[in-house]
């Protein structure tokens, strides 16, 4: 690909600006989007917030982290990206939002560019197919938080070409991440495994086994896990979580992949997790 070190990320939540954050710092200008006025408003503050952290702890240089802000462009409309080679999209986990957006992200990459989802579940496959060019989509799916996490699950789908895998590959390895791929299936490696011990850990919460905290320490002190799976939910979004696990059970159609109903109540009730300050723990 020819890299003219300027990209796109569309959505501006956790994961969006994490992308954002990790390719201004590898000297990419970020154009970077959301629906939602607010969301681009705030994203350059909490962005900056962390990038000023960094410096105070001396894991990063203060004009480091001045040079990566400026690279970091609040893009409102989707017309203004300027035909970037590549597009990452990074909004809300839901099929019919997604679809929506790649039929207006299509005419916005430069001809011969990559769009790439961030989705952590949905098929690649699906959204590719409302693309015009699918063998140039690609699942990039970051961790988060993603300056932290290193790596990033490639997704190829039915269409995706060899050259796209492999230029997704270089980039990932360019904003020095450690990138891993496989095959178009709902919630991939990662998503498929993690996501049913989650939904089992909330079905155990429900089903009165024991209190979130034992839950958790449960699964610290004998699997080694560095987080429980409920502070883990709380991190990733319980809102997220109950997307992917909806997009198991349809796709896998197996009754073992049905969301926990408290999964879908902590949802309706709001505690989204740590983005809005309470999940299954608190925040405050
Ligand atoms: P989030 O709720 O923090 O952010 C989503 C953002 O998308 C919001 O700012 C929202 O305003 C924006 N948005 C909604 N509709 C939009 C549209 N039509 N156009 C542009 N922006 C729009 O969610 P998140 O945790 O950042 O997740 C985003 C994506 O990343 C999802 O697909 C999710 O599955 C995936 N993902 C999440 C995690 C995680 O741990 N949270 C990890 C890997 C991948």
């Amino acid at each position: 690909m020819a890299t003219n070190k300027t990209i796109a990320v569309i959505g501006a939540g956790q994961m969006g600006r994490g992308i954002a954050q990790v390719f201004a710092q590898a000297g990419f200008t970020v154009h970077l989007n959301d629906a939602f006025p607010k969301a681009i408003e705030a994203a350059p503050g909490l962005i900056g917030k962390l990038l000023d952290r960094a410096v105070e702890k001396g894991r990063m240089d203060a004009s480091t982290a001045e040079e990566t802000k400026k690279r970091i462009v609040p893009t409102p409309s989707l017309a203004e990206l300027g035909q970037p080679q590549l597009i990452i999209e990074a909004a809300t986990e839901n099929p019919d939002l997604k679809i929506e957006l790649f039929k207006k992200i299509d005419g916005q990459v430069a001809p011969g560019g990559i769009i790439a989802s961030n989705t952590s579940s949905i098929s690649i496959t699906k959204l590719g197919a409302v693309v015009s060019d699918a063998t140039r989509f690609v699942g990039m799916h970051f961790f988060n938080p993603v300056p932290v996490m290193t790596l990033v699950e490639v997704v190829r789908g039915l269409d995706t070409s060899d050259e796209t895998v492999n230029e997704t590959v270089a980039l990932a390895k360019e904003v020095g991440k450690t990138p891993l791929v496989v095959n178009d299936h709902p919630g991939f490696v990662s998503n498929r495994v993690l996501m049913p011990m989650i939904n089992e850990a909330v079905f155990t919460l429900q089903d009165g086994v024991a209190d979130a905290e034992t839950i958790d320490g449960i699964m610290k002190m004998g699997m080694n896990h560095p987080m429980g799976p409920l502070a883990l939910a709380d991190l990733i979004g319980v809102d997220t979580c109950l997307f992917i696990m909806e997009v198991l059970h349809r796709d896998l159609g197996e009754d073992r992949y049905r969301p926990c109903p408290l999964l879908r109540k902590m949802v309706d009730a709001g505690r989204l997790g740590r983005k809005v300050k309470k999940g299954f723990f608190s925040y405050e």
